[in-house]
């Protein structure tokens, strides 16, 4: 899926939501679909990194995105349901959702998991989502409906699918995840929006070097590497895919 050629164009006048849009992988995905053309959302919680993005994006003469600095765990059903009322006043459409903010927590022994933590981990990976995503549905649906397609894409985890000792909350959150996923893209068949997760593998960010903090970073892939598969599956080439787990670096 990596050598995807996506067209210059692919999101030409699409409206695009990216969650922790500031940093890693979730920042190269906005740069990247600007670039082909969408109009992004940058949602994250460090307004100076939401702004140097911002930055990057207006520099390059890229359609002028906007800005939604908000911490998804103190975010309440009520903050969502406003920010997708603004989203639908201000752009009338929402083309696709990249649910890409992660909280690692702490790797350790289940014994040891702490309640605080659990809860923290779960707020950020899995509650906040849910709560985005059924403010957002309405409005997805009906861009769906006028434009064709939407695309509700969330991030995953190989310890999403098999779990590993040690992994904790975060692979508990990323087992929900591909719940929710498989539970909503059945719901949503014949509605235009699909529902995929997207599992990007071992990648060069900050999350993945407190992971694993003896490792060489430069044998890792970059974020601009997975870049094909985050557009294949916003863009409408992935028409029609719904219900299913795209990993960008199978074994
Ligand atoms: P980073 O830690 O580099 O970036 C995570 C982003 O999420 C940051 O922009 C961060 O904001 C934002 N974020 C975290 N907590 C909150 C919060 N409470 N409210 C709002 N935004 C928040 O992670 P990656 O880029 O590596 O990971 C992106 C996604 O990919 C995650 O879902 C992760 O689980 C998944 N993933 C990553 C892998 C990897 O190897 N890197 C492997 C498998 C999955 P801020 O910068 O302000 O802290």
């Amino acid at each position: 899926m990596l050598d995807y050629q996506a067209p210059r164009d692919l999101l030409k006048d699409k409206v695009i939501l990216v969650t922790g849009a500031g940093d890693g992988i979730g920042r190269e995905a906005a740069l990247t679909y600007a670039a082909h053309g969408a109009t992004v959302i940058l949602l994250g919680r460090t307004s100076a990194k939401l702004e140097a993005v911002y930055d990057q994006i207006e520099a390059a003469g890229y359609p002028l995105p906007a800005i939604v600095p908000v911490d998804l765990k103190g975010a309440t059903a009520a903050h969502y349901r406003g920010m997708a009322e603004t989203f639908a006043q201000q752009f009338g459409r929402l083309d696709g959702v990249l649910f890409n903010a992660g909280l690692l927590g702490t790797l350790s022994p289940f014994e040891h998991i702490q309640e605080k933590e659990w809860d923290e981990v779960m707020q950020v990976n899995v509650k906040s989502e849910f709560l985005l995503t059924q403010a957002l549905l309405p409005l997805l649906r009906q861009t769906a409906k006028t434009q064709g397609d939407a695309s509700i894409v969330y991030t995953s985890s190989s310890v999403g699918r098999k779990g590993r000792a040690y992994w904790g909350t975060y692979a508990i959150s990323k087992f929900a995840i591909e719940g929710m996923m498989e539970v909503l893209a059945d719901e949503l068949e014949n509605t235009g929006v699909r529902v995929n997760t997207l599992n990007p593998g071992g990648t060069r960010t900050k999350m993945r070097a407190s992971a694993f903090p003896a490792e060489d970073p430069m044998n890792l892939k970059t974020p601009a590497d997975l870049m094909p598969l985050y557009l294949y599956l916003m863009g409408s080439d992935s028409r029609g895919k719904t219900g299913q787990t795209f990993v960008a670096q199978p074994k």
